[in-house]
């Protein structure tokens, strides 16, 4: 048994839908379940129709609706055989679609969450009926499983799945399908909660999902199909240079996935880490390329970094007290905030007066700004940007940090951190310098590859 994801753009045009179909026909002996984001740019279309919906633009809002099933049209009805079928599918979504965003038009705040999932959960409805009824025509014995059955998140849409019960939904609704060598398909990202309103695993959820499910079934492979070569040296777009890596760690991936939401969620790994499922890394237009394979532990490869990666948008909270920093409880009070406010930090360093923090979500910065300032003076500064360094043998091999700050030396650094596992090395820079910055990088560390200790 495997399980082969397909993201977004893996479905964005009949050639896509044609292509993805043979790619998991050629693989039908391996009792694949297949698991679709939405289509295209469909989740993005609903994002804004709720956006319009929620702020008075109700009206707009189902003109992009309307925009949506166009697209969804246009690229499904060339390929399907029963048009009418499909336009009478996509038009009851649709229907459900234009129902809820009245709803959500005339909602409280309250009922947002709930009722935004529901919106959002159409993409995957769609794209997972679409691609079971392709499979159907191909001649393969394939049967659609609604995800919203199998995958329990808990009642707060905050994004966490509920493991018990999902994986035995797992074992009685998809297991017994590929164990009988039918083809199931489902959408990612999609779920319900324990009190039965469909919610979702957050943006990019489909990798998630993919991973809970291979790991329910203890399948043999998690194969994640994407529109790039695997998981690169750096970001392609920035680094022309960049290539794939043949193999990576879970420690390894797990450190990239905050960076690549290019590649892989940041939580995609976890599940298939914990059952030790290879998950690989695919190009759907290039299935020919070997892609990338993240696996428990891989053997030294020669490079010690083996990823730079970077993520902008990154705001940097300096709270800084004369008198209380280094007395003990200090860090608790501050932390304790950001637990309270439900604020993630990522990057953290410490000074004997200063503490720096960097977060990514903004939505409680003034909250949090209050509240520290009870305890100490605070300052915060957006536009900033985390450039990390990820590889295994970065904690036994000296000179990666005086390799970093020589390419960097036309920039300025704000913050370094080296992760408790050693696994990667971060720096914070503001935002405009990143391609400056990750360019250098990946010269210094590929064009001369840094050897590691002993080798
Ligand atoms: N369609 C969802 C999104 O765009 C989930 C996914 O593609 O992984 O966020
Ligand atoms: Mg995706």
């Amino acid at each position: 048994m495997i399980v082969m994801k397909f993201g977004g753009s893996s479905l964005a045009t009949s050639d896509a839908l044609t292509r993805v179909a043979g790619l998991i026909a050629d693989r039908a002996a391996r009792a694949p379940v297949v698991v679709v984001s939405a289509m295209g740019r469909t989740t993005d279309g609903l994002v804004a129709a709720v956006d319009l919906a929620a702020h008075g633009g109700l009206a707009d809002a189902r003109r992009r609706v309307a925009a949506i099933r166009d697209d969804l049209l246009a690229a499904a009805a060339p390929v399907l055989a029963d048009v009418a079928g499909l336009e009478r599918l996509v038009d009851a979504h649709c229907d459900e679609l234009d129902r809820t965003l009245a709803e959500i038009a005339a909602a409280d705040g309250w009922s947002r969450p709930r009722l935004t999932d529901a919106a959002l959960s159409h993409g995957e409805r769609i794209s997972s009926l679409v691609m079971a009824r392709l499979l159907g025509q191909r001649g393969l014995d394939a049967v659609h499983v609604d995800a919203c059955d199998v995958l329990v998140t808990d009642n707060r849409f905050t994004e966490d799945p509920a493991f018990g019960p999902t994986n035995a939904r797992i074992d009685r609704l998809v297991r017994p399908h590929a164990a009988a060598g039918r083809v199931a398909v489902m959408g990612g990202f999609i779920a319900r909660t324990v009190d039965g309103h469909r919610s979702t695993l957050g943006r990019g959820g489909s990798d998630f999902s993919a991973s809970i499910i291979g790991a329910g079934i203890g399948a043999d492979e998690i194969q994640i199909w994407t529109d790039v070569d695997g998981v690169m040296t750096a970001d392609p777009s920035v680094v022309p240079d960049a290539r794939p890596l043949p193999r990576i760690s879970f420690a390894e991936a797990s450190e990239l996935a905050y960076f690549g939401g290019r590649v892989l969620h940041p939580r995609t790994v976890l599940p298939a880490v914990e059952r030790d499922i290879p998950v690989r890394v695919l190009n759907s237009r290039k299935p020919e390329v070997e892609g990338t394979l993240i696996v428990a532990a891989c053997p030294p490869s020669g490079l010690v970094v083996k990823s730079i990666v970077y993520k902008e948008g990154i705001t940097v909270v300096d709270v800084r007290s004369t008198r209380m920093l280094m007395a003990h409880g200090f860090l608790a009070a501050i932390f304790e905030v950001f637990d309270r406010l439900e604020t993630a930090v990522d990057v953290v360093s410490t000074s004997e007066v200063a503490v720096s923090l960097t977060i990514d979500r903004t939505d409680r910065l003034a909250d949090l700004v209050g509240e520290l300032r009870r305890i100490a003076e605070v300052e915060h500064t957006g536009g900033q940007a985390i450039v990390c360094l990820v590889g295994e043998a970065i904690r036994d091999t000296p000179g990666v940090a005086a390799t970093a700050f020589t390419a960097l030396r036309a920039i300025n650094v704000r913050m370094v951190s080296q992760g408790s596992a050693r696994t990667n090395f971060s720096l914070v820079i503001d935002e405009r310098d990143v391609p400056d910055a990750v360019r250098a990088l990946h010269a210094a560390f590929f064009e001369t590859p840094v050897e590691p200790a002993g080798a």
